[in-house]
């Protein structure tokens, strides 16, 4: 199958490294359970926006952030399993450089540029798999949705765009190996694609 896989907050752990760098800078004690919604400043009333979202634009950050416990593991499984993978990020231009080079390409070395699709909207994208922590780019069609759960996304309710929620890597790997074998079945009984209707 081809699989497109979130980078921030499913490969790696994008908010406690943002949360590390400003509770550090700005005497604050937010931690990753406090981020219940999408807008991180929101979490932090006595900062500004630009405060908060600060580390992005330091180019020393991206070397502090740390990969997803399971990620490298289960994708290392699904390549050698035949699986196709593309990270679709909507990292900002400004930050890809130090971004790929420190954090992806560093954490994940066999994955390169060839593996990384840009985009701020991933409907446009084709692929059989999604999974992603932001319930805003789970509502394309014709493609399985898997949400990785987090904090600032448990309020959403992704039975409602047809998405399974997981809680860390092996259940990814558990969802797909499912879709994978419902896929199968299809093209033998020759029941469409096995893709979910909507
Ligand atoms: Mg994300």
């Amino acid at each position: 199958m081809t699989i497109l896989v979130d980078m921030d907050d499913v490969l790696e752990q994008l908010v406690e490294g943002m949360l590390r760098y400003v509770n550090a800078r700005y005497g604050t004690t937010v931690s990753p359970e406090d981020i219940t919604e999408w807008n991180l400043a929101k979490a932090f009333p006595a900062l500004t926006r630009e405060m908060v979202y600060s580390p992005e634009y330091d180019e020393d950050f991206w070397k502090t952030v740390e990969p997803m416990p399971g990620a490298d593991r289960i994708l290392r499984k699904l390549l050698d399993e035949g699986h196709e993978i593309y990270v679709v990020t909507a990292t900002e231009y400004e930050t890809l450089k130090q971004k790929m080079e420190d954090l992806l390409f560093r954490w994940f070395p066999y994955l390169d540029w060839s593996h990384v699709i840009i985009a701020a909207n991933k409907q446009m994208i084709r692929g059989d798999v999604l999974i992603d922590d932001g319930p805003h780019n789970l509502t394309g069609k014709g493609i399985r949705k898997i949400l990785f759960d987090r904090p600032h996304n448990r309020s959403f309710d992704e039975k409602s765009v047809g998405a399974v929620r997981v809680k860390d890597w092996d259940e990814i790997y558990r969802e797909i190996c499912r879709i994978a074998e419902e896929q199968r079945k299809g093209y033998e009984t020759g029941y469409g694609e096995g893709r979910e209707k909507n």
